[in-house]
């Protein structure tokens, strides 16, 4: 099955059953403190929490995920940094039964894996939580037989709170027998064991608890299923493959890397396939408008690219090498995801630049390794302030200090490498006091200017007016999906299925210009989350709020409620402080994703 046919077959087969087709959202959560999307649930936390109403049931989708946590296990065979990930939902509709059912279907009828190569795990229950019986009596009755079945507890087999509170459950897992064949170590391997013999392909979250603040655990009322399948793992069993970089998904690829560098894959896979792998997933980002920085998601593309610069020069890839390969990924991702395409050259300008800077950092960076090192004659051993000076000079992620140092032969001992983490630490601590600047709200207190302050004050108040003025032009269903300000203008990411009319952007300009002539009332009360929601308040979903919150309020002259958020502060007085408002961007990041930008003159 090809990669094309196993994504379609996916949606279809769940089309058939209910489910609504929802497109991937993009890989930016509105959260910035979160870097990116790893899990195709996250476009449906506020349904599953039970925060908004569902427009359907059943959903599914093959969403775009990107895990950074997982940079270091790239080169195996089943860890990449940029994955897709097939799902299934039921918002309150079907549960364990039919869950396990489908996904058994899909497996064995649909991809024709044969049942006896499938082994599960289930939930062993945890103090007042119970062991997911239910879950293992269903797989026993579908015919997985009991040595199939194993029972782990809260780590493997428990998902949830996303916070201290909220909807959370047991999972259900399911694996592929690779090797069948028991490891040396343990006879009666199983599921987990890392031994390599198998893979986890499919996670069944049931939602069926929430937790309280006190750390109870009640069942809830509503039942959610969230599914994930790793697709390039999947694939890669069904192409009969050891890794995805031998599927259709990659071989091409693979293939011009070994053309490019005149080395065969085999001599050095790992290399092969960092290089490939961190390229898709910078195309990825890039596409995203993520620009290399040194700031988070910023940072984690100028790591991901600065290593593949690396193994590429491992490789002994030469001159302008990254074209065309990121012409191979193009090709073979366009199709699902046409705005990678649109990404193409810019991204490789991204990379020539990053090259071009980078490249020469390494030579100069090497150089530096070698002078220190010439001032001491026998032990080749760098201590750990030596580490943090070139880490901190030429902007070298330590992974890749490792691999200079490995290669010259040069040790890092442990004594050295901690005290080089704690220089690191903190370093962390005073740029993340430094960051807290960029303000979104909460951090205006620190602008020490008090004309930008005030600008961002008002701007702040702004964003709210034009939250409520979205809602009434495009429906109550637009939701806020990210809000950034600076002292210059505002951001404002929403959901939203289309372009925004030239007409539409007029009268929302319209309607926040005639509420800031009126010169409204800003209110501010405090109240109970609870309350504040129940009296129509609106929340931003990614937020985690205390349980006594800030309401905003700002009143129509004949006392109606315009606009009511929940929010930190702080805001105007009075909306005629605001000046004009004017749109000056609206576009797209994303499937139903727009963003818009403003200022006030
Ligand atoms: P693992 O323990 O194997 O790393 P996980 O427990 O982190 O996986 P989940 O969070 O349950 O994985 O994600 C759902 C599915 O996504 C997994 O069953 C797996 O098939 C896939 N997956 C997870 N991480 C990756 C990754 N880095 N690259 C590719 N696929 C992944
Ligand atoms: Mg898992």
């Amino acid at each position: 099955m090809k990669a094309s046919e196993l994504r379609e077959n996916f949606l279809m087969f769940f089309k058939e059953k209910g489910h609504k087709i929802v497109d991937s959202s993009s890989l930016l959560p509105a959260d910035p403190t979160c870097l990116f999307i790893s899990a195709g649930m996250q476009q449906f936390a506020p349904y599953l929490s039970g925060e908004v109403i569902p427009p359907y049931k059943r959903a599914c989708s093959v969403q775009k995920c990107v895990r950074v946590n997982d940079i270091e296990e790239v080169g195996d065979n089943i860890h990449h940094t940029f994955f897709e990930m097939l799902g299934n939902w039921s918002f309150n509709d079907y549960f364990k039964e039919q869950t396990i059912d489908w996904a058994l279907i899909f497996l064995t009828e649909a991809c024709k894996i044969p049942k006896q190569r499938l082994w599960v795990t289930i939930f062993k229950g945890k103090e007042a939580i119970s062991k997911d019986i239910e879950s293992k009596k269903i797989w026993l009755d579908k015919g997985i037989s009991e040595q199939r079945i194993f029972e782990f507890g809260v780590e493997d087999n428990f998902w949830g709170p996303i916070g201290k509170t909220g909807p959370c459950g047991p999972c259900s897992e399911i694996f592929y027998d690779i090797t069948q064949t028991p490891c040396e170590k343990d006879k009666d391997c199983g599921p987990n064991c890392d031994c390599g013999r198998f893979v986890e392909i499919w996670n069944l979250v049931f939602m069926e608890y929430n937790k309280t603040i006190e750390g109870k655990f009640e069942k809830m009322v509503l039942q959610n299923v969230d599914t994930g399948i790793g697709f390039e793992r999947l694939l890669t069993l069904l192409q009969n493959k050891g890794s995805a970089y031998e599927t259709d998904l990659f071989v091409g690829v693979i293939k011009k890397i070994e053309e490019l560098a005149n080395i065969k894959y085999e001599q050095n896979k790992r290399a092969f396939r960092i290089v490939a792998e961190h390229l898709r997933a910078i195309l990825f980002i890039t596409s995203e408008g993520v620009l290399p920085s040194n700031l988070d998601r910023g940072y984690v593309l100028r790591r991901l690219l600065r290593r593949t610069i690396v193994y590429a020069k491992k490789l002994g890839l030469k001159n302008d090498w990254h074209r065309p390969i990121i012409e191979n990924i193009v090709e073979n991702y366009k199709e699902q995801y046409p705005e990678i395409e649109k990404n193409e050259q810019k991204c490789k300008e991204v990379i020539a630049q990053e090259r071009q800077k980078f490249e020469k950092t390494l030579s100069r960076a090497i150089l530096e390794f070698d002078r220190i090192l010439s001032k001491q004659d026998k032990v080749k051993s760098i201590s750990g302030q030596d580490l943090f000076r070139i880490r901190a000079t030429f902007g070298l992620p330590f992974e890749i200090i490792k691999e200079i140092t490995d290669e010259k032969g040069y040790i890092i001992d442990k004594e050295n490498k901690d005290a080089f983490d704690q220089i690191m630490e903190e370093h962390k601590r005073l740029s993340r006091a430094g960051a807290q600047k960029k303000f979104g709200g909460v951090g205006i207190e620190q602008i020490e200017d008090e004309g930008e302050k005030q600008m961002a004050i008002n701007l702040h108040t702004a964003t709210h007016l034009l939250h409520q003025a979205l809602r009434e032009v495009l429906g109550e269903e637009t939701r806020q999906m990210g809000s950034d300000i600076t002292s210059e203008r505002l951001r404002f990411d929403f959901s939203c299925p289309k372009k925004l009319t030239k007409q539409e952007i007029e009268k929302i300009e319209d309607i926040v210009n005639d509420k800031i002539e009126k010169g409204l009332i800003v209110e501010k009360q405090k109240m109970p989350y609870e309350e504040a929601i129940q009296s129509g308040a609106l929340a931003f979903f990614k937020e985690r709020y205390p349980q006594e919150v800030f309401v905003y309020i700002i009143k129509e002259e004949n006392g109606s409620v315009f606009s009511k958020e929940i929010c930190a502060g702080p805001h105007v007085k009075n909306t005629s402080e605001l000046g004009k408002f004017k749109i000056i961007k609206e576009k797209s990041i994303g499937a139903s994703l727009r963003r818009i930008k403003a200022i006030l003159s």
